[in-house]
């Protein structure tokens, strides 16, 4: 079995610079948010479980607000599969 890192996205937050619609709000031709590209959304809170250790701790890893996560202190030469959720941005919340 390889060992495999997992990643959830346990924590969103509402793009300041769009309110939430991914575009700048013109009614022609809405440009994407840069800051969220599009997404409406940043993300705040990132879970990887580790098959070898089980929950990693915040320490081994970083992300940004686009979801994008890299690892801290992981041998490269060690055959790792990450597994990406599969669309994070389908994800609602209860509210809506
Ligand atoms: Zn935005």
């Amino acid at each position: 079995m390889p060992r495999t890192l997992t990643i959830h996205f346990t924590g969103f937050r509402e793009c300041p610079n769009c309110e939430g619609r991914g575009d700048d709000g013109t009614s022609w031709r809405p440009l994407e948010c840069r800051r969220c590209k599009g997404r409406g959304k940043l993300v705040t809170g990132v879970e990887i479980e580790d098959s070898e250790r089980g929950v990693l701790p915040s320490s081994a890893y970083d992300f940004n607000t686009f979801g994008e996560v890299f690892l801290l202190d992981f041998d490269e030469d060690e055959e790792i599969e990450v597994i990406h959720p599969e669309n994070p941005w389908d994800q609602r919340g209860p509210s809506s």
